[in-house]
């Protein structure tokens, strides 16, 4: 039987350790601890996790130090790449994915997925990718097909990352074999923008790997935190929530304040009173909401927890040891992992 299986290519934030400075998540002196927050999808044949069964690989996110890892996990080109928003710590590998396959495939284009406002903003930062990538726009909340893998479809949830993450999404990949199982990578996000359906499509999740940049909200950074602890940094978070317009909110989707694209998806924000009514803020809001079973909190930083919060930046079993701690007391029943890179899930 063949089975799919989740692998962690990497978890860091933007720059895991800055240059000249250390940080107890991520080793100094590990190179394999560089690669930002990457992953695949991956079907080998009569599950038996080797290279020579690899079936077919789906790669989600491909920023810095992403490749590294690809040449040492396996040396093999991914057979098609998801892109969550288009910031250097997502997207930087393309270019090596891409140029590999295009030069030893008959200059084949190499098939990558995103939202059309996230492909155009890459492609302005590096215009020679349209000549050698396919690329196919995935849109709000409609599930699509991908041709690479037969037994998987994917489905891009718009979420507010700053207005410089233009078309952020989160992305569903449903497995359909004997088993049905559900995995949802998050991307980088301050909130998601879901409407009732997209909810729906998330119950259960089996995997939610999901952007835990801080522990405690800085909503500046433009990142989800996990939690407001004991009222931690909830009126901050408040503050910001008044001071954002949804016309702010909406730009990084829909175009210019006055743009459209994809009205008739954010039309459920626009019909509520207040628009901000129901959106989860932490990664235990959302976690709450959607129950999922297995959480991979990853992209974690710390830095701002240390500087405004002044609580220590974790090690990797300090992080979570607190996380299933901090579940507990607010009643979640889900199971927090910090996965190592070269992990398997089984799906
Ligand atoms: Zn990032
Ligand atoms: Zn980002």
């Amino acid at each position: 039987m063949d089975e799919w299986f989740l692998r962690i290519n990497g978890r860091g934030n933007a720059w895991p350790v800055p240059l000249g400075q250390e940080n107890p998540f991520y080793c100094r002196n590990g190179e394999i601890e560089y690669a930002n927050a990457s992953f695949s999808l991956m079907q080998f044949e009569k599950g038996i996790k080797d290279r020579e069964h690899l079936e077919t690989e789906l790669m989600i996110d491909a920023g810095h130090g992403s490749i590294p890892n690809l040449l040492r996990l396996y040396n093999r080109i991914p057979d098609a790449l998801f892109i969550t928003h288009p910031h250097f710590d997502h997207f930087l590998g393309i270019d090596w994915i891409a140029q590999s396959y295009y030069r030893f495939n008959n200059k084949q284009k190499y098939p990558v997925y995103a939202t059309e406002y996230c492909w155009d903003t890459i492609l302005e930062t590096i215009p020679h990718l349209e000549e050698i990538i396919a690329f196919h726009p995935l849109e709000p909340g409609v599930k699509s097909e991908i041709p690479e893998a037969d037994q998987i479809s994917v489905t891009a949830f718009p979420v507010f990352h700053g207005v410089s993450a233009k078309g952020a999404a989160m992305f569903l990949f449903e497995v359909e074999k004997e088993k049905y199982s559900k995995v949802l990578f998050s991307g980088d996000v301050l909130f998601p923008l879901l409407n009732e359906q997209a909810y729906e499509e998330l119950q259960n999740v089996d995997y939610c790997i999901v952007d835990s940049n801080n522990r405690f909200p800085y909503p500046r950074s433009n990142h989800w935190s996990m939690t407001t602890g004991n009222n931690q940094g909830k009126e901050s978070l408040i503050n910001f929530m008044n001071n954002l317009k949804l016309e702010v909110v909406l730009e990084p989707h829909t175009g210019l304040p006055s743009g459209n694209r994809y009205s008739g998806y954010f039309k459920y924000l626009k019909d509520q009173s207040d628009w901000k009514e129901g959106i989860p803020f932490t990664v235990f809001d959302f976690i709450e909401r959607i129950h999922p079973k297995t959480v991979l909190p990853v992209h974690y930083s710390g830095l701002e927890d240390e500087k405004y919060y002044n609580k220590s930046v974790l090690n990797n079993l300090e992080m979570q040891n607190w996380l299933n701690n901090s579940a507990q007391q607010f009643g979640l029943s889900t199971n927090f992992v910090i996965a190592e890179i070269g992990d398997f899930f089984s799906t």
